[in-house]
């Protein structure tokens, strides 16, 4: 089916807006098919949806992001999710070339040194790999919740995605709570993240997550050292600075030049 133009994923976000996650997920499957995917980094929201999407279509679509620094437990729980669900997830990595520049420029634990350079490292890690996904796909599904923090409130069950060439993407957990997802996915007895007992709410990269303490917000523990409240990584956001702009374009060069030698050698 061709992608749905603007006019059209505005009234299906009208129509689906109050539905709940089944009949998103369901409306989803049957309109792009193989064309749609979940995309997860495998935390509770993400189980429910897979749990859901199963249910509805045993061949539906898992993508995740390996950016090259998750936590053991992550990987554990990859393959805890593909034995469980007889399941392919389909695994996307950051662009070597790219990250071997960046590492060489600033150095393996760079996102400690200043935020611009966190994002930086985020988007070749995190950004990028998505985008590359999301060039095969017409919808995509997430996780996020409006209550998962400060720049989610606005989060609607369908929308359009301008920043990955007008795809669609679907949110289908928006009006869901944290204490929700977990109790389905108690009562569904679904494999939950090991870094869960450890008091982590939140889980990306090792080096770059902590538990949370009481009294902290969901995702306090992601980058805790930054004053920002905005605790985010950029896969949900545009580009958001012209010296993270600057920054990439010169890794692009770097990243080419080193493609062409490999190409060459
Ligand atoms: S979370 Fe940390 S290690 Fe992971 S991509 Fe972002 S800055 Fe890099």
């Amino acid at each position: 089916m061709p992608r749905l133009d603007p006019a059209e994923v505005r009234a299906a976000a009208g129509r689906l807006e109050a539905e709940p996650a089944e009949a998103v997920l369901g409306w989803a499957l049957d309109t792009f098919g193989k064309r749609c995917a979940i995309v997860t980094s495998f935390q509770v929201e993400g189980m429910v949806l897979i749990d859901l999407a199963r249910q509805l279509d045993p061949g539906a679509r898992v993508v995740t992001i390996d950016t090259g620094r998750l936590p053991e437990e992550t990987y554990e729980l990859i393959d805890t999710v593909r034995a469980r669900f007889d399941l392919e997830v389909e695994v996307i990595a950051p662009d070597g070339p790219s990250v071997e520049a960046m590492l060489t420029r600033h150095g393996p634990n760079l996102f400690h040194r200043d935020r611009s350079l966190r994002l930086l490292c985020c988007q070749v890690r995190k950004v990028e790999p998505l985008k590359r996904a999301l060039t095969g796909l017409d919808a995509w599904v997430t996780g996020l919740r409006r209550d998962g923090g400060p720049a989610r409130t606005g989060t609607g069950k369908v929308e359009l995605d301008p920043a990955h060439g007008g795809v669609v993407k679907l949110n289908p957990l928006a009006d869901w709570t944290r204490e929700q997802a977990l109790a389905y996915a108690r009562s569904h007895h679904l494999p939950l993240h090991p870094l869960y007992e450890q008091g982590f709410t939140s889980i990306g990269c090792a080096p770059c997550t902590r538990a949370t303490r009481a009294g902290e917000g969901e995702r306090a523990g992601r980058w805790w050292w930054e004053s920002t409240e905005d605790r985010e990584c950029g896969l949900h956001q545009q580009s958001p600075s012209e010296r993270l702009d600057t920054a990439l374009a010169e890794l692009r060069a770097e990243a080419a030049r080193r493609r062409s030698e490999l190409e060459l050698g």
